[in-house]
């Protein structure tokens, strides 16, 4: 790098980036919804998460209103992992309702570890009113991460179940 970035800098673009980051966690979980049928515990869940997300979005429109216009200016470019979420069809086929469990997992750990690196940036700069609303969208996070962990047994068990005797190796 040639340049170097202010902390203020630095978390402007931070915040922007977690802005896209959420505008693509409802881009995530979307298509997912009205599509569980066998599965109304996920749906719930992801249902919540949907709205909590909203609400997220909210708190960072807040810090962001509260900055100069110029570091405030979205592009919401979107990130590069999950992009094959909203290309879905319409059922759940196969395996899908598995590795979307994985998917909607690996997300939330990487909303977890950017919020972590967020609010020790706005702590570095001295953005204090930003860190409560920083901290709050942390612990939805940790608690979506670990409500989707918990699931993965029932999901696992239920999926088994569901894909009927045919598929069950007789020789293990
Ligand atoms: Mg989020
Ligand atoms: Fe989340």
């Amino acid at each position: 790098m040639t340049t170097t970035q202010s902390a203020q800098e630095i978390f402007a673009d931070g915040l922007r980036n977690a802005h896209a980051m959420e505008k693509q966690a409802l881009s995530m979980i979307q298509p997912q919804l009205n599509r569980l049928e066998h599965y109304p515990e996920v749906s719930e869940m992801l249902e919540r998460h949907y709205r909590e997300t909203e609400v997220q979005i909210q708190r960072l429109d807040e810090i962001l209103a509260s900055m100069d216009t110029s570091a405030s200016a979205l592009k919401d470019l979107g990130l590069s992992i999950s992009g094959s979420m909203a290309a879905m069809g319409h059922t759940i086929a196969g395996d899908e309702i598995l590795k979307n469990s994985f998917a909607n997992f690996a997300f939330e750990n990487f909303e977890i570890a950017s919020y972590t690196s967020l609010i020790t940036v706005a702590e570095l700069c001295g953005a204090t009113s930003a860190v409560p609303l920083l901290q709050q969208n942390l612990e939805e996070e940790q608690r979506m991460a670990t409500m989707l962990q918990d699931s993965l047994p029932l999901i696992t068990r239920k999926f088994v179940s569901l894909s009927g005797s045919d598929n069950v190796r007789a020789d293990i």
